[in-house]
């Protein structure tokens, strides 16, 4: 019956909850032999700086493909590995793959950050912190070069072990970004209990940037809050020019998202790299919505 769970397949009536039982199951009992077999891979999206007019860093977004049901996303499989134990050793093949990578293309001349999703399992478990100095010392990478960007729903409750673990990795000099800043629940309170180096703006926010002012006024608040802080603020998810306009007339000074770069493999990424168009960041927009 799973072998018919193909994605193209025709799904017959009132076969829905079902089939996507089946499917979860399937990518459940299937996932501890991924990595053994090679099945996951990373993909690598660019962040660009508006100032600096380059691509400063890329980012590193995990892929599993399944022999039979092709590629599945992150969104689907990491939970089942966080629900599994599965998720440590994922992750330390994401850190480990991720850092030579990037020590590949730093040998090659390309001047780069790295930004690695981390997980809150990894983090709770205690062995995030070895497991990162572990794979910086393997890739002879400075801390610096690393991003690590964590959700905030990972600190709902109580600050417990993993805040002293992210302070700990902080400290050695990784850079801590909040990922999906704004999506979920209270964010300001993070902020004064976390080290946070850089807030990810959700794409939920450019929705409205171009056409509607109070999406307009909420993305300058992130803004200017990051001013404030100190802290930077990458935009994720610019898709059109409009998007991007506003966002650089808004003061945003990193931008990530489909219309900069599209997730890469690591056999292309230097050329996509190098193809970066700094001419691409003077379109010229509508005015923001004003406020
Ligand atoms: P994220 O960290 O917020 O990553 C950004 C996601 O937005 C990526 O989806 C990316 O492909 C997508 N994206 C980028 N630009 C655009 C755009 O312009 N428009 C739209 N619509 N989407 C855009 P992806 O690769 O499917 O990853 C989804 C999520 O899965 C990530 O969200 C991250 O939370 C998680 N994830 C990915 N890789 C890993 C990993 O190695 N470990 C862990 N724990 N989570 C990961
Ligand atoms: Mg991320
Ligand atoms: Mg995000
Ligand atoms: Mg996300």
């Amino acid at each position: 019956a799973a072998k018919a769970a193909g994605k193209g397949r025709v799904r017959r009536h009132g076969e829905t909850a079902d089939s996507a039982t089946v499917r979860r199951t399937r990518l459940a009992r299937d996932l501890p032999d991924a990595l053994s077999r090679g099945q996951l891979r990373l993909v690598y999206q660019p962040v660009v700086g508006v100032a600096e007019r380059r691509v400063l860093g890329i980012e590193a977004l995990v892929r599993w493909d399944h022999p039979v049901l092709g590629e599945v996303s992150p969104e689907e499989f990491v939970p089942l590995a966080e629900d599994d134990g599965l998720i440590v050793p994922l992750q330390r093949w994401v850190l480990d793959q991720a850092t030579a990578e990037l020590a590949a293309l730093l040998r090659a001349g390309r001047d780069l950050q790295l930004g690695v999703n981390i997980s809150v399992r990894h983090l709770q478990s205690g062995s995030l912190v070895p497991d990162v100095a572990a794979a910086l010392a393997r890739a002879g990478l400075p801390p610096q070069r690393l991003m690590l960007e964590v959700t905030e729903s990972l600190f709902i409750g109580q600050p417990d072990r993993a805040d002293g673990d992210l302070q700990t990795l902080h400290d050695m000099g990784c850079v801590i970004s909040l990922d999906d800043f704004g999506r979920g629940y209270s964010t300001f309170a993070y902020l004064a209990r976390l080290p946070v180096d850089v807030l990810k703006m959700d794409r939920e926010f450019l929705a409205g940037l171009t056409d509607d002012a109070r999406c307009a006024a909420l993305v300058e608040s992130v803004i200017e809050l990051g001013n404030r802080l100190s802290i930077d603020v990458v935009a994720e998810g610019v898709e059109t020019p409009g998007q991007l306009a506003a966002l650089r007339d808004l003061g945003c000074r990193y931008l990530q998202g489909f219309l900069l770069g599209r997730p890469t493999g690591p056999a292309e990424l230097a050329a996509v790299i190098d193809a970066f168009d700094p001419a691409s960041l003077d379109v010229v927009g509508a005015q923001p919505a004003a406020a």
